[in-house]
């Protein structure tokens, strides 16, 4: 299969799709979906809002043929999606799709890791953000516990599926977590990536202060552990790695913050409601969803996409200020899933 290759104007190819397919979660992450915002009477998408399943495939076949190779699924929680195998199904159908992997918590990975799959995902994710059930029940605002997320990691682990586990380090929050998380997933064999705090959306009081930036957390690993680098897999990874010198385990960062890594970025963003975004940190999408149904071709959706990517020019994390910060209208985190 031929592809377009399609630049934006900072020269970057379009390689990724996350798509979200839900708006809504089980947890209140204090960083993410804060529960004093998103109540009981918080207005979520209704479901004649969300894109079908059907649509997003039919949006995915067009990514692909305009260059995209790998696509993640997130939410809110994707979990929470009826049926989300279904999906990952007709996704993994799509020729010239390499990767289909997905973010979650974990907490309904048990129930659905087997037939997710045998569908055809073939990684995970996991978001775990401390080993201690208070403190994450406190993170995740719903006094959950770490059992239901190591279930998950076992169950993910049984069925076959790669899996990485993400913790987001927040200052004065769980940054003493560091040096445990690190401990466990050596031991666990599995390759955790520690996430600068990020200042998407606006809900969630995102201060400079309050990130660890890598070189901290590296220095602190670096009193426990020996580590090497290690070279990126391909153009565009986002995760700066290293390996433990005395196991073959990686531990990542996602430096955002303290590195940023826009003229390499090549993620588009679709949110559940079929708004295309081309930043994580943009305050307004591109609406194909209503295109879409108002009848467009695929030819017409194809062509309004090379239109979007050509005239992208974000890289907000290297212009980032104190500012920026406070003042940007920034989508939520939870519409377009990290
Ligand atoms: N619910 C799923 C989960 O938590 O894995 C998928 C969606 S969640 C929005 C995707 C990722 O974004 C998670 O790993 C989460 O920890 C991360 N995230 C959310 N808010 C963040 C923030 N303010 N800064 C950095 N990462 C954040
Ligand atoms: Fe939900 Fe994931 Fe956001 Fe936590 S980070 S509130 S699990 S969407
Ligand atoms: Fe990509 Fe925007 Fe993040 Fe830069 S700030 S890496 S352009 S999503």
């Amino acid at each position: 299969m031929t592809k377009t290759i399609i630049r934006d104007q900072l020269k970057r190819p379009l390689r990724d799709l996350r798509i979200s397919v839900i708006d809504r979660c089980n947890f209140r992450c204090t960083y993410c979906m804060p529960a004093d915002i998103f109540g009981p009477d918080f207005a979520f998408l209704p479901r004649s809002e969300l894109l079908t399943y059907e649509e997003i495939d039919r949006l995915a076949r067009i990514f692909v043929d305009l260059g995209v190779e790998k696509i993640r699924l997130t939410g809110g929680e994707p979990l929470m999606r009826k049926d989300l195998p279904v999906l990952v199904g007709m996704l993994s159908k799509i020729e010239g799709l390499n990767d289909i992997g997905l973010t979650t918590n974990a907490v309904l990975l048990p129930k659905y890791a087997k037939s997710l799959k045998q569908a055809g995902l073939k990684r995970v994710n996991i978001s775990l953000d401390s080993l201690k059930d208070e403190l994450f029940g406190e993170i995740n605002g719903r006094g959950v516990g770490i059992k239901p997320v190591l279930k998950g990691i076992t169950s993910a682990k049984e069925a076959g599926l790669g899996v990485k586990i993400n913790m987001v380090v927040k200052k004065g929050l769980n940054d003493e977590e560091i040096v445990p998380m690190a401990k466990f997933c050596k031991e666990e064999g599995l390759q955790l990536r520690f996430i600068e705090y990020m200042d998407v959306g606006s809900t969630n009081g995102w201060k400079m202060d309050d990130v660890v930036t890598k070189q901290e957390i590296f220095n602190l690993l670096s009193e426990h552990f020996l580590l090497d680098p290690v070279d990126p897999d391909y153009f565009g990874e986002v995760a700066k790695r290293y390996r433990y010198k005395d196991k073959n385990v990686d531990v990542g960062f996602i430096t955002s913050v303290s590195e940023s890594f826009c003229s390499s970025c090549t993620r588009s963003r679709l949110s559940a409601n079929g708004q295309i975004f081309t930043c994580l940190f943009n305050g307004n999408g591109h609406d194909l969803k209503e295109f879409m149904r108002a009848g467009a071709s695929d030819e017409e959706i194809r062509q309004r996409v090379i239109s979007i990517w050509d005239g992208r020019k974000d890289r907000y994390s290297d212009e980032r200020t104190a500012e920026t910060a406070a003042n940007r209208k920034k989508i939520e985190m939870s519409y377009i899933g990290g």
